[in-house]
C-alpha cells in the first residue's frame, strides 16, 4: 500500500538568515502558496547559531546584513553573534515563520519528475528516512559543511601535546586564561579571535602565511544613529541601507579600478594606527584589495591589542607541529598551550544533497546559473548564494523576491514547470565565484559555472541585480516554461 507523501507548493531548505528571508517573501507575496522550511539542525539561525567562538561577530554592517523588511534596531552596526541570532529568531517569531519550520529534517536527495511536475524530497530525521513532495524547491542551505571545517594537513599534527581547536567546533569549556595561544589563519575568524582571546590569554600569536587587507570600522555608525533620530524608523532604515550599499559599492569599485592607491591607503591607515609596532610584511597581501574579502577591524580592537603587547602577528610558513608548539620554516619556534586552527570552511553546495531530474543524477557542477540563482536544466529550483563583496543577505533578499515573481507568473499563465536552458554555443563558461579566497578555489570544481554574458553572468552588483531580479520580466528566451 502506498502512503501519500505530504505535499507543499514550495519547500525551503534551511532556516538560516536566508531561509527566514525566503519564507517572509513567500508568505507576503504568494499568500495562497503552502510551504514549509526543512532544517537539518534542531534550531534556527544557521551560521549565527553554529559559530560560538569568543568575540563572534558580523564582518559587514547589520543594516545591510539584516532583513530588508525588519529594521535592525540595535545601536551596533557591527554586531556580536548572539545579538544577530536573537534578531533572526525574533524575526521568525514576529512573522509567524517559526511555525513553518520542521527541525531535524536533513534533506538528502531531491528528485524531479516531468510527469507529475513535482520534486520528491528525501529527508533524514534521526535514523529514519521519509519523503515529501513539492512543486518548487528553494535551497537556502548556505555554502559550507556544518559537519566539517577545513583543516590542511599539518606535519607533526599529532605530536602536539596541548589542545587543538577548530573555531567551527568551539569547546565552550576551553580555558585559555594565562595560556600561550597560537591562532593559525588571517581571515575574519582569526582577526576576530585574536584580540578577544588576548584579553585573558598570556600571549596570543596570529600565525599567518599570507596577510589580509584590514579596514577599521566603528562598531557604532554615528551617521546611521543620527539618521535614525531624524527620520521615522522604516524610512531611516531604508536611507541607512542605501548609504551603506552605495558606500560599499563605491569602495569596491574604486579598489577594482585603482588597486594601487587603494592598497597604499589601506596599508597606510594600518601603519598610522600601529606606529612603531607596524611591520610591513604583516599587512602586505600579494593580491589586490577585494580580490579577497577585506577584514573589518571594529573600533581598532586588533591594533589596540598589538599595541598593548598582548598579541602579535607572525608571517611565516609552518614546518611542523612539535610537542610544544609550532616550528616555522624560518627556524623560529612558537611555544603554545593551545593552537586554534582558524583555517576556514569546507565549501559545500546545496547542503550536500543529491539531485535527480527524471531519474538521472545531475552534477550541478556541470550546470550554469541563471541570474545567479536558478541552475540550467534543473526545473522549478532556485538557490540563494549571497554576495562575496557585500552583505550576503542583500542578494538573498532579491533572489527571494524573484522566486515569488516566477511563481506568480506561472500561476497567471497556468504553467507547471520552468527550466533555464544554457546555450553553450553562445556563451563561454567561467567559475561561479570569481574570488581568490582559498575556500572558494578549493571548491570551484563542485560549484555550477557562470556564463560570459547576462543573464548567465554573476555581476556581484546590487544595483544591477535590483534591476534584473526585481524589475525585469520573469520570462525571457532563456527560461523554458511549460
Ligand atoms: C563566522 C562567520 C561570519 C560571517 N559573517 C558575515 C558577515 O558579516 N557578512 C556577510 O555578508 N556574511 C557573513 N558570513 C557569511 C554567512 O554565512 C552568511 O552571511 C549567512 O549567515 C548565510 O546564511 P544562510 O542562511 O544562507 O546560510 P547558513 O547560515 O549556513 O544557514 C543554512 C541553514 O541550512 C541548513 N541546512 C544546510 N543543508 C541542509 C540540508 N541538506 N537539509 C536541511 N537543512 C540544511 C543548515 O543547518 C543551516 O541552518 C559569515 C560566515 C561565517 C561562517
Amino acid at each position: 500500500m502506498s502512503v501519500s507523501k505530504p505535499y507543499y507548493d514550495v519547500i525551503i531548505v534551511g532556516a538560516g538568515i536566508s531561509g527566514i528571508g525566503a519564507a517572509y517573501h513567500l508568505q507576503e507575496k504568494c499568500p495562497n502558496k503552502s510551504f514549509t522550511i526543512l532544517e537539518g539542525r534542531d534550531t534556527i539561525g544557521g551560521t549565527w547559531d553554529l559559530f560560538r567562538y569568543p568575540g563572534i561577530r558580523s564582518d559587514s554592517d547589520m543594516y545591510t546584513l539584516g532583513f530588508s523588511f525588519n529594521p535592525w534596531l540595535s545601536s551596533k552596526s557591527i554586531a556580536d553573534g548572539p545579538t544577530i541570532l536573537q534578531y533572526i529568531k525574533d524575526t521568525a517569531t514576529k512573522f509567524g515563520i517559526d511555525k513553518k519550520i520542521q527541525f531535524n529534517n536533513m534533506v538528502k536527495d531531491a528528485s524531479w519528475s516531468d510527469q507529475t511536475s513535482t520534486w520528491t524530497v528525501t529527508v533524514q530525521s534521526g535514523d529514519k528516512n521519509s519523503q515529501m513532495e513539492c512543486g518548487f524547491l528553494f535551497m537556502c542551505s548556505g555554502y559550507y559543511s556544518y559537519s566539517e571545517g577545513y583543516l590542511p594537513e599539518f606535519p607533526g599534527y599529532n605530536d602536539f601535546k596541548g589542545k587543538i581547536v577548530h573555531p567551527q567546533f568551539w569547546d565552550e569549556k576551553l580555558d585559555y586564561k594565562d595560556k600561550n595561544v597560537v591562532i593559525i589563519g588571517s581571515g575574519a575568524t582569526a582577526v576576530t579571535l585574536a584580540p578577544e582571546m588576548s584579553k585573558l590569554a598570556k600571549n596570543v600569536v596570529m600565525l599567518q602565511r599570507t596577510p589580509t587587507y584590514m579596514i577599521t570600522l566603528p562598531s557604532e555608525d554615528k551617521i546611521a544613529l543620527g539618521i535614525r533620530k531624524a527620520l521615522p524608523e522604516s524610512t531611516a532604515y531604508e536611507v541607512i541601507r542605501w548609504k551603506n550599499i552605495l558606500t560599499n559599492m563605491g569602495f569596491y569599485n574604486a579598489a577594482q579600478s585603482f588597486p594601487v592607491p587603494i592598497r597604499k591607503f589601506l596599508m597606510k591607515t594600518v601603519e598610522l594606527q600601529l606606529g612603531k609596532h607596524y611591520k610591513e610584511e604583516d599587512f602586505n597581501p600579494p593580491y589586490n584589495p577585494w580580490d579577497q574579502r577585506l577584514c573589518a577591524v571594529p573600533d581598532s580592537d586588533f591594533f589596540k591589542a598589538i599595541k598593548k603587547k598582548k598579541m602579535e602577528i607572525v608571517t611565516d610558513h609552518i614546518e611542523t607541529f612539535t610537542k610544544d608548539g609550532i616550528l616555522l620554516k624560518s627556524g623560529k619556534e612558537l611555544k603554545a598551550d593551545i593552537i586554534i586552527t582558524a583555517t576556514g570552511l569546507k565549501l559545500q553546495f546545496l547542503g550536500g544533497m543529491t539531485v535527480h531530474v527524471n531519474g538521472k543524477e545531475i552534477q550541478t557542477s556541470e550546470g550554469h546559473v541563471y541570474r545567479g540563482t536558478m541552475i540550467s536544466d534543473v526545473p522549478n529550483f532556485a538557490v540563494t548564494v549571497g554576495y562575496t563583496n557585500s552583505s550576503w543577505t542583500l542578494k538573498c533578499d532579491l533572489v527571494s523576491g524573484f522566486v515569488t515573481r516566477i511563481l506568480k507568473y506561472m500561476d497567471k499563465e497556468g504553467y507547471k514547470r520552468v527550466v533555464p536552458r544554457f546555450d553553450v554555443s553562445k556563451y563561454e563558461s567561467s567559475p561561479l565565484l570569481n574570488f581568490d579566497a582559498g575556500y572558494v578555489k578549493r571548491a570551484a570544481k563542485n560549484l555550477p559555472k557562470q556564463g560570459s554574458k547576462a543573464p548567465w553572468k554573476v555581476y556581484q552588483n546590487y544595483v544591477y541585480d535590483l534591476v534584473t531580479l526585481k524589475i525585469s520580466p520573469p520570462s525571457d528566451k532563456h527560461l523554458e516554461y511549460a
